[in-house]
């Protein structure tokens, strides 16, 4: 989708800070960190959100944790843990509407709904 943030990310038209690219995955630093390690994972493919999922898409949703949780570990949150997010549509807080896993680790992380990004 030519208007879309995250495929112009994938597509090169705009920089990022690479973690990981296969055929159909691409994972990227976040560019306003929350916690000291903060990435995302996304499919290459246009998926606005995961309430826009279609029962092909379920394996890839699949491969995008797999990544997610072998990237954390490799950056070191594998003993501690983090914490893996989509947020979907408006009241999910989605600011860029093709889907997307965030990770953040590397600091403890409010355990409830106090923390910023679960209002
Ligand atoms: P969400 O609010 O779940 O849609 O998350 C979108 C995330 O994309 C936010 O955490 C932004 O900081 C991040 N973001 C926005 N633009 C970029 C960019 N150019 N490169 C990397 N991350 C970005
Ligand atoms: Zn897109």
């Amino acid at each position: 989708m030519s208007s879309c943030l995250f495929c112009k990310i994938i597509a090169g038209e705009i920089p990022s800070k690479k973690l990981f690219e296969s055929d159909d995955i691409l994972a990227f630093y976040d560019i306003k960190p929350m916690a000291p390690v903060h990435f995302l994972v996304v499919p290459k493919k246009h998926i606005a959100n995961l309430l826009e999922l279609e029962a092909e898409d379920s394996a890839l949703v699949g491969k995008l944790f797999f990544k997610a949780q072998e990237l954390a570990k490799e950056l070191g949150c594998g003993e501690k843990g983090g914490r893996f997010i989509i947020n979907a549509k408006k009241d999910g807080g989605q600011t860029v509407d093709h889907l997307h896993i965030h990770f953040l680790g590397g600091r403890a992380l409010r355990p409830k709904l106090t923390s910023w990004f679960l209002g």
